[in-house]
């Protein structure tokens, strides 16, 4: 891999950005794909707060308890979204779901069902024992088992690239990490500057 003079080498194999079920997912996929490689998870949030919308999801599926996805999903998908979702990505979904929830069963997600309250009950929905905040304590405790580093409170801000046009690669990414003892603050950036929180550093992870 040719690499511009001014890029460093990498201090991760795989860098994931956030910590809710689609980036502890990826760190955990890539780890038991590569065991080897070095998988770095960055998180703006305090250890004890991640999860982000995971974290507060009630996690309905849409499939039933052999964890197959019901009866007419792309019919569904389609007429909820008025036509506009990618066919061949929802297929994708369909396909792939009964593998996924087993995965996630494997890593100590338990299923259940649960009471409805959806206008469209016909359809079989499974929750989540504990909800979203079980996927996340389940795929963070398989991640720290399996060795993938965590950085909380360190927000990524900027993709670092190589190459022009056609050829740009995206060869990292700079961080921004909360200063110990700031006070913490969420929500618009311009507030963030009143309250004096995160500084930027200069630091790059690749
Ligand atoms: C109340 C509620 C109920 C829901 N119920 C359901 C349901 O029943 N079924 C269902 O399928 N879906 C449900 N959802 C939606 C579902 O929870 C989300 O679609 C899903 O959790 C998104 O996961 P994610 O990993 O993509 O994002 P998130 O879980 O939001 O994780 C993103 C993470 O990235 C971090 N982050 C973001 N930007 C940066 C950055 N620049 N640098 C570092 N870290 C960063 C955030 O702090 C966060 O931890 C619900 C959502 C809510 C809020």
């Amino acid at each position: 891999m040719t690499r511009s003079p001014s890029v460093p080498e990498p201090d991760a194999d795989v860098l994931v950005v956030g910590c809710g079920a689609a980036g502890l997912a990826a760190a955990v996929s890539a780890k038991e794909e590569r065991p080897d490689a070095r998988v770095v998870v960055l998180e703006r949030s305090r250890e004890t707060e991640r999860g982000g919308n995971t974290r507060w999801s009630s996690a309905f599926f849409r499939v039933g308890e052999d964890l197959r996805p019901a009866d007419g999903f792309e019919d569904d998908f389609a007429a909820f979204t008025g036509g506009a979702a990618d066919p061949d990505y929802v297929r994708r979904l369909r396909e792939l779901a009964p593998d996924t929830l087993e995965w996630l069963v494997g890593h100590g997600v338990r299923f259940e069902m649960v009471p409805m309250f959806f206008l469209t009950a016909r359809r079989p929905r499974l929750g989540i024992a504990g909800g979203g905040g079980a996927i996340v304590e389940r795929l963070a405790d398989a991640a720290g088992r399996l060795g993938v580093e965590f950085r909380y409170e360190t927000t990524a801000v900027d993709l670092l690239t190589v190459g022009d046009g056609s050829s740009t690669r995206v060869v990292g990414l700079r961080p921004r990490r909360r200063r110990r003892g700031a006070a913490r603050t969420g929500g618009d950036p311009r507030e963030r500057r009143v309250r004096g929180e995160p500084a930027a550093d200069d630091r790059a992870l690749r």
